[in-house]
């Protein structure tokens, strides 16, 4: 099935072939965004206490204290944070229609057993809502990057579903193709495919990117997902370095990181989740190998182990923040940073010392660096796509703001995300946006909850 017709399947309004940009997205216009604290997060442009951001054509193309633009539509930034827009590094957006079925203080009904039993009913159409309903809560918490860890890819119409929602909800992204849930752990993913999806997908208008997501490595004896053998993972990691795609990884076991050394299967093109047991010689080899560590506190800080970010950044890991799911916690960058922060005085006090622009630069910048994508977005600096967020300071819970790193971090939540700009399309302006039919995105993806929990006879 060509990718233009498995997303018809799919329910989306998609006119464009498998790379080109979807119709029904609002057109990159030229804008200026006037007299807002611009938080650029590249270090060469610093912070403007009340700046302009010029945008023409998706791209950034002046930042200043005053910036002459005549012609294009001035944004009033005044009363807002103008900084990048969240970057998170791992999300499992095939998860978001269990939403309704899960209970988080229920274990028979928690994530892991709806998502991998529900998971292995869906259809290319249930994926492409789950995609895009995840996609909507996203941009409207200020996230235009996402990493879709993809690890329920059950045929390639799957995999063009779940493009096809990247493109259609006009975000930034990596999608990494997985292999489906329940797939047997001696069976190998489809390269095939992976190939095809590279061949039609990429590299598309510049908005998404290609990897895969491994399953486990090594000797779980309590999976919580599909566990493969050190040769299984030589087979398929060697199968995306043919392609020249990315590679990541769970680390929810034992530690896996002096396994994967000794078999030569790490080096920067590998990105680990979850930084909850590594030991100082595991770090060191990560830091060695240029591996990167995405931490998602959310869902962490309900599991045994500590969240070592502390130890992370001291050893010179790159690491990054991620979302991981949004059926049992909601997308908030905002809450992730807080989180990062607050865990981060409990476990180490005055012993590691973590700022809030530290905190804003690893949802952000560092999140962009981990994609490979940091040549495009993450930053405010000229030349770079126009991925940016403006951040209200006048509502109830920020106002008034002192330091704005500090309000971020300590004050802001998703609603106060007035306006969010993914390439230089304004996709939400005044908390709604300004294209998407929201209720119908919500509406088609509660109607395929209630079609899996059929399908799958859930709970019996
Ligand atoms: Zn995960």
């Amino acid at each position: 099935m060509t990718p233009s017709r498995a997303a018809a399947q799919a329910g989306g309004a998609t006119t464009g072939q498998a790379g080109q940009p979807a119709g029904g997205l609002p057109a990159r216009g030229e804008f200026v965004v006037r007299g807002a604290h611009v938080l650029t997060m590249d270090a060469g442009i610093g912070d403007l206490p009340s700046g302009d951001v010029h945008v023409r054509n998706g791209a950034i193309v002046a930042v200043a204290a005053n910036v002459a633009a005549p012609g294009a539509d001035a944004i009033d930034g005044r009363g807002t944070i103008c900084m990048p827009g969240f970057v998170e590094t791992h999300w499992h957006l095939w998860t978001s229609v269990f939403r309704p079925i899960m209970r988080q203080d229920d274990p028979a009904r928690s994530y892991f057993p709806v998502t991998s039993r529900l998971g292995q009913h869906m259809t290319p159409e249930d994926s492409y809502r789950s995609v895009r309903m995840g996609l909507a809560e996203a941009l409207s918490a200020g996230v235009t990057t996402v990493h879709n860890w993809a690890h329920n890819v059950r045929s390639p119409a799957h995999a063009d579903a779940e493009l096809s929602a990247m493109r259609d909800m006009g975000v930034r992204g990596r999608f990494a193709y997985g292999s489906p849930q329940g797939m047997a752990n001696d069976t190998a993913m489809d390269l095939a495919d992976l190939a095809r999806v590279k061949r039609e997908w990429m590299p598309n208008d510049g908005m998404l990117t290609l990897g895969i997501c491994s399953r486990n490595v090594g000797n779980d004896p309590n999976p919580m997902r599909g566990t493969v053998t050190i040769d299984m993972a030589k087979k398929e990691w060697g199968g995306a370095r043919a392609l020249g795609l990315p590679i990541t990884l769970h680390t929810s076991g034992p530690p896996v990181a002096k396994l994967l050394d000794g078999a030569g299967l790490l080096g920067p093109d590998v990105q680990l989740v979850h930084p909850l047991n590594t030991s100082a010689e595991d770090r060191a080899i990560l830091a060695r190998r240029g591996v990167s560590y995405s931490t998602s506190p959310t869902g962490e800080s309900r599991r045994p182990g500590d969240i070592q970010l502390a130890e992370l950044l001291e050893a010179g890991v790159k690491t990054s923040i991620s979302i991981d799911h949004n059926t049992t916690y909601n997308c908030d960058c905002f809450v992730c940073m807080r989180m990062l922060y607050s865990m981060n005085l409990h476990r180490m006090g005055k012993k590691f010392q973590l700022t809030t622009k530290r905190l804003v630069q690893l949802a952000t910048i560092d999140g962009a660096t981990d994609l490979g994508i940091a040549d495009k977005t993450g930053s405010l600096t000229p030349g770079k796509r126009a991925d940016l967020i403006l951040v209200r300071t006048t509502d109830i819970n920020m106002a008034p703001v002192g330091d704005p790193y500090d309000a971020l971090v300590a004050l802001a939540q998703p609603t106060n995300v007035d306006t969010v700009v993914a390439d230089g399309r304004i996709l939400r302006r005044g908390n709604k946006f300004t294209a998407l039919d929201h209720g119908k995105v919500v509406r088609d993806g509660a109607e395929s909850a209630a079609a899996l929990r059929a399908r799958a006879k859930w709970p019996a």
